[in-house]
Parts: C-alpha cells; structure tokens; sequence
C-alpha cells in the first residue's frame, strides 16, 4: 500500500521487480555504496558562530535532567549526493523543517545519550565516547540514515562542549549531558531511505541523579507489553523505540512503582529495567558461589556503555573476590526463587544517567519480591562499588583509557 505514495520517487519509473529489489536487500548495498563516493564529516570545516544573547545559568541545586539547555548547538547536514556538509556551531535555536519531512511520519530518529564532566583540574573529559559513536552508527545504519566517521564526531563534540564549558559544573555528580540526535529530512511521504538528514547535538546541564544519595526503587515486572523481541530494534537507540513504554510506565506508576522490568516470552526472561540495563547478584544454588548476572546481546538488549563498564570492572576486580561473572538469560522465576530461598544479593538497573538505579523490590504476579537491601539500606554492595569505581573514571580521578580528555 505505501509503495504507491511514492510517486515521484527514481524508482516508480523502474519495473515493479527492479523496485521491489530495491525496496528490499539492496538497500544496505546501496548505502554503503554512497558513503564510498560522499564526503565523510570534516572537523576542519567547522564554522562557529557565537551566541550573542547568553543564558543565565540555572543554580545548580535548580537543575532538572534534560530541562535547560545550553547556549549553543552543533549540527551537520547530509544529503545523499554529497555527504556529510560542513559542520557548525550555532546559537541553540528551533529547527525549520517542511511538514512532509520523513521524520514525523515514520520515525527516522535515533539518538544517543552520553556525558561530559569537569575533573579536579578543570579539564572536560568524555566517558568511553567511542562507544557512543559506534552504537549510533549502528543505529543509523538500521534505519537506513548515514553513517559517519565516530572519531571526526569526537573531534566536533569535544569543540563543542568546551564552548559551553561554563556550564559543566566541577562538583563530584554534576555534568553536561549531551545528546547527539539524527533524523531524516527529506520532505517525502514515500516510504523509502532519506536522501537528507541532519545530525545535531544539543546539551543539557545536569545534577546528581540522587542528590541526597542512593534511593532505592521498586519495580512493576510488565508482561502484558513487550520492550523489544528478536529480530526487532530493540539494541537500537531509536527514538520509536521509546514511546511505546511510556504507557506502561504510567500503569505501573499509578500502582505505586518507580519503573517496568520488562520480562520476554513464557520464560519471562528478565530483559532491561525501563531504560537501563539489569543487573541481578545472587548465590549459585548448587555451587553457592556469588554471581553477577545481566542478559546477554541477543538483540533484544541495549548495548549499555555502563553495562559493559559494570561488566568490564566487575571481571577486573570482583573475580578475585570470588564472583562469577555471567551473561545469560534470567528468568523472573530464578530471581524470585532465589529471594524465597535467600540467595538473591541485590539487583540494579545500570546507565548512563544514574549510573547504578538500586532495586528495592519487584510486584510479580501479585507477590513483591524483595531484592536482598535491608530495610535501612539503599544500595548493596555491588552497586555502590561499581558507581565509586565508574565515577573515578569518569572524573579522572583515575586515570584511565575509558577516559578522553577535551583537547583545550
Ligand atoms: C540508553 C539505554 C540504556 C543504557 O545505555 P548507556 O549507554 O549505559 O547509557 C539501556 N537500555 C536502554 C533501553 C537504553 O535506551
């Protein structure tokens, strides 16, 4: 049926077999094949101009993830013929695109969430922003908008946020929280790959995710909406992917509960915690040995960068201390089951904007499971580690490879 709103489109001309081909396989083929002949992003190219009316900043206990944003932003445009166009800064400002564009009708969007913090001797660090880079290019590439060259995109990001230095505070905690987004342009109601797309990044001042320390949460395990399934996007950081979740938030909100766990299949495997991975600490039920367990990629799960950092430190230092480390399917049953028997040590939701999310306990089947805190407690052991291990490198307080210094 849609194929018939594309009227005007170079491929209604060919023969219906020769479109359909092209509707079909060939389209990664002839992606790649453009990006062989356009221009990849040019940091050299890089125009600035300056804002000329500054914004106060927000006093720093005022600040509300993703509320105010700072003075600037960083853009590129591409087009299938020529590439990636030169890249500018600008004054932050509303974008102008015609009515028609791809991205309001069949959610060309995907985005990326990263952070960077000011260490002790003023300097910007980005956390890991390679990983960032590379997810979002296989996020991109899943929906037929281009590519990119990751490093020439650090490069831009790391000009950009020392623009907006001023508004990074120094406190342990505090950080500007970047998010780079691309969306398809073309002005089309043809359901085809974009010939136009824009990647911008826009910047967000942001405070500690618990200012007055770690709170516990209590979660809703949803089994009447799905997250993502096999073979879908749900290891994709599309924007379509996160609409479709906010009304089963809102359900278990109205029960009392702070997010979904969302469970897969008659399993009911444990996938992601609303929009963090999990993470689930219990002892071996014939072995006794202490295990750290998280879903494996299998596609359904987003390739958390604190995911891997928790996995990443937890083979490094917590092996020694006798834990197994371990990516497997989970079942929501093994979980309860080891709470019931008292084997469950803590659970935890990991990314990048609180880092580590304690659970407290999870509604299951009428049952609240409890997760192993003690009443007075809000996180377990595991969790407050990998938070003090991960902000040491994020704030350089340990000198890391994780770590990419902003060049002054
Ligand atoms: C972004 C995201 C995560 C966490 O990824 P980080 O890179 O650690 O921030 C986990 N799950 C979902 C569904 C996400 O969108």
């Amino acid at each position: 049926m849609l194929r018939q709103l594309r009227p005007r489109s170079a491929l209604f001309k060919q023969s219906p077999s020769r479109l359909l081909a092209a509707w079909e396989s060939p389209r990664a083929y002839s992606i790649k094949a453009d990006a062989a002949t356009t221009q990849d992003i040019d940091p050299s190219k890089l125009s600035i101009t300056k804002t000329t009316t500054p914004k106060d900043l927000v006093p720093q206990n005022e600040l509300v993830f993703g509320r105010t944003f700072t003075d600037h932003m960083l853009s590129l445009e591409w087009t299938a013929k020529e590439g990636w166009l030169a890249p500018r800064i600008t004054p932050y400002q509303n974008l102008s695109l015609d009515p028609a564009s791809c991205v309001f009708h069949y959610a060309f969007e995907c985005f990326e969430g990263m952070k960077a913090y000011k260490d002790s001797k003023g300097q910007i660090r980005l956390f890991r922003p390679k990983n960032n880079m590379e997810r979002m290019n296989k996020s991109s590439a899943r929906i037929a908008l281009p590519t990119f060259d990751g490093a020439a995109m650090i490069q831009l990001i790391s000009k950009f946020a020392a623009l907006e230095e001023r508004f990074i505070p120094s406190e342990k905690g505090y950080s500007l929280y970047l998010r780079p987004t691309m969306i398809g342009t073309q002005r089309t109601l043809g359901v085809g790959p974009p010939g136009s797309a824009l990647l911008y990044v826009i910047a967000s001042p942001v405070g500690p995710y618990y200012p007055t320390g770690f709170k516990a949460i209590s979660l809703e395990a949803t089994d009447y909406a799905v997250r993502a399934w096999p073979g879908g996007v749900g290891d994709k950081k599309l924007g379509a992917n996160y609409a479709p979740c906010i009304l089963p938030q809102l359900e278990a909100a109205k029960r009392g509960f702070h997010q979904n766990l969302w469970l897969f299949g008659e399993e009911e495997f444990i996938t992601e915690v609303g929009t963090m991975n999990m993470f689930v600490a219990m002892k071996n039920k014939e072995t006794g040995q202490k295990e750290l367990l998280t879903a494996p990629l299998d596609g359904t799960i987003l390739e958390g960068v604190t995911r891997d950092s928790v996995l990443s430190l937890a083979r490094e230092k917590l092996v020694k201390e006798g834990w197994n480390i371990v990516e497997r399917k989970v079942t929501m049953k093994e979980l309860a089951d080891a709470a019931a028997e008292g084997r469950l040590l803590e659970a935890f939701g990991a990314g990048t904007a609180a880092i580590v999310a304690p659970v407290r306990n999870i509604s299951w089947k009428g049952k609240l499971v409890d997760c192993g805190l003690k009443p007075d407690e809000e996180a377990g052991e595991v969790a407050l580690k990998m938070k003090d291990w991960i902000e040491a490198r994020q704030y350089g307080d340990e000198e890391h490879e994780w770590s990419y210094v902003v060049p002054k």
